[in-house]
């Protein structure tokens, strides 16, 4: 077994490697409140709460970061992607406040489907398509990407049965041809939750879902916001 000998403040202990692994693994998804343990080798960061006056360009030069350094650790593909309220971690500041800062995570939105992309999101055909089309490849269970409520339950035209969930902050997301809806309108749903069974209805060429995800009403392109699979 391996031991590592660390300093605390009562003297030298031995910690068993896995601790002091599962120690330093917390810190990690801790935040800066960690940073005040005198001893703690510590260049994490620092949690900054994203404001609605905020750019990435004030925040790195408040921080003195590079933007690409920002960009990379907290995954911003774009500004579009910034939304006042969320943590973003700051790459090796200490800057601490008084103020309790839990990490809050950012929205992060998962499949609603288990098949491909049939149909991707932007021009297609000389149309522009608001969404992604997913096949019924790997089953027609249809799940919330992201926890809200239902704003939306009902027919639509082109769209047939729609589900819309609104998630705060300004995000919504669409899901469209569905042959059954399971919750209903004002209803609070989880992320994962079955929400719908996938179907054709409305202007369909076959069973699909198609999905979107609104910014301020607009669409925007799913796959910026799902991890790549
Ligand atoms: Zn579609």
């Amino acid at each position: 077994m391996i031991f590592l000998r660390i300093k605390t403040t009562f003297g030298f202990k031995y910690i068993h490697i896995r601790a002091l692994l599962l120690m330093v693994i917390s810190l990690l998804i801790l935040n800066g409140c960690s940073v005040s343990q005198k001893e703690a080798p510590l260049k994490i960061g620092f949690w900054h709460t994203f404001k609605q006056e905020d750019t990435l360009e004030k925040i790195a030069s408040k921080y003195s970061v590079s933007i690409n350094i920002i960009q990379k650790k907290n995954d911003i593909y774009d500004s579009e992607d910034l939304v006042p309220g969320m943590k973003i971690i700051i790459p090796g500041v200490r800057h601490i406040t008084k103020s309790s800062h839990k990490p809050v995570l950012r929205l992060q939105f998962i499949w609603p489907a288990k098949g491909v992309i049939s149909s991707g999101y932007g021009i297609r055909h000389g149309r522009k398509h608001d969404g992604i089309d997913i096949t019924k490849d790997n089953g027609r269970k249809i799940v919330a990407s992201a926890s809200g409520i239902v704003e939306f339950n009902g027919w639509k035209k082109g769209y047939g049965k729609v589900l819309i969930i609104n998630h705060g902050n300004g995000f919504r997301t669409l899901y469209a041809h569905n042959q059954t809806l399971y919750v209903n309108k004002k209803q609070y749903v989880n992320q994962g939750q079955k929400i719908a069974y996938m179907g054709s209805t409305g202007k369909s060429s076959g069973i699909h879902l198609h999905f979107e995800i609104q910014k301020n009403g607009k669409p925007v392109n799913p796959l910026r916001y799902l991890q790549a699979r």
